[in-house]
């Protein structure tokens, strides 16, 4: 393009956009800027009469404390990288962000013989509003798989924890133990609901205690029976940890009238697999539900493996 087009061109520009709040700019063929609307100058941190080839402004701005967020520890490298991007494609759009925190949505254009033309709109405010939702989302999702009597996961968390668990890979094995109070039915007839939730969560708070930091998952399943996940454990550990449970509501001495000791007491039934699969996991459940049938039959309050 001629340099007296080029002149109108700018001075058409100029009209046009001079004041707009949308961001305009265009770039000639030497990537030098020809035109900067005053949002584009602000945004930029150029002054009015500044006409910087594209990555003499970027050098700028990555030096300022202002202007655009250029996320790099060397610069050069950035703008090598960026000219893989830069004059490659007639059209495209992507997200920059300024180091106020304000976020701009960027189309570049290329015009054959005369440039590349920027425009540009302020999108803060749809993305805080996206951010906003998504923080919505997870946590309605936390929501979702948490049993709110107790804090612990619900069924709706095992369907994930199952998920996760027969696709991770496991060094020792995974064990499973169900847990139950013991006459838990008698226990409301007894002290009513209201002291039956708060036994509820003393056996939770039980469970919790008894397990380690990482790879242990409680769960509570249904009324009175929880479900604990140990991941990576020898069956004599998962044992311990079992048993560690069961003496702890003893040693809590919740009163139990019906109960041969007077307090409230579980019984634990525990599995083992070496590896997991699809599926494996419900059998593990089973196994484990078998066990503390057996566990029940025995006379409650205790720890029992199914052996197959
Ligand atoms: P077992 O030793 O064989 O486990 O006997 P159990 O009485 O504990 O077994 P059963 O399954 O018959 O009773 C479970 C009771 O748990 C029945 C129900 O009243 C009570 N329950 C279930 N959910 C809740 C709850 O959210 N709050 C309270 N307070 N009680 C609940
Ligand atoms: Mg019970």
């Amino acid at each position: 393009m001629k340099a007296d087009q080029m002149q109108s061109l700018v001075d058409n520009m100029a009209l046009l956009f001079g004041s707009s709040g949308v961001v305009v700019a265009l770039f000639d063929c030497q990537d030098k800027l020809v035109y900067a609307n005053r949002a584009f100058r602000e945004l930029t941190n150029l002054a009015e009469d500044e006409y910087l080839y594209w990555p003499d402004l970027i050098r700028r701005n990555y030096q300022s404390p202002e202007g655009l967020h250029i996320e790099t520890e060397d610069v050069e490298a950035w703008l090598d990288s960026a000219y893989d991007r830069r004059w490659k494609l007639p059209y495209r759009e992507f997200e920059l962000d300024l180091k106020d925190g304000r976020w701009i949505q960027l189309a570049e254009t290329m015009i054959p013989e005369t440039g590349l033309l920027a425009i540009g709109i302020e999108i803060t405010s749809s993305k805080t509003a996206v951010s906003k939702l998504r923080r919505d989302y997870v946590q309605a999702m936390v929501t979702a798989e948490t049993d709110p009597l107790t804090g612990l996961g619900n069924r709706r968390a095992l369907e994930r924890l199952t998920s996760l668990l027969e696709n991770a890979v496991h060094q020792s094995g995974v064990s499973i133990l169900i847990i139950d109070i013991d006459q838990f039915k008698e226990f409301n007839d007894q002290y009513g609901h209201l002291a039956g939730d708060d036994c509820l969560r003393q056996v939770a708070k039980a469970i919790q205690s008894g397990l380690r930091e990482s790879g242990d998952y409680a769960l509570r399943i249904g009324g009175d029976e929880f479900l604990v996940v140990l991941h990576d454990t020898p069956m004599q550990v998962a044992l311990n940890i079992a048993e560690r449970i069961r003496l702890r509501l003893v040693e809590s001495a919740l009163p139990h009238e019906d109960m041969p000791d007077g307090v409230v007491t579980v019984s634990v039934g525990v599995a083992r697999a070496e590896r997991l699969e699809a599926g494996s996991i419900n059998a593990l459940i089973k196994k484990a539900d078998q066990a503390l049938y057996e566990a029940k039959q025995a006379g409650r309050n205790q720890v029992l493996v199914r052996s197959d």
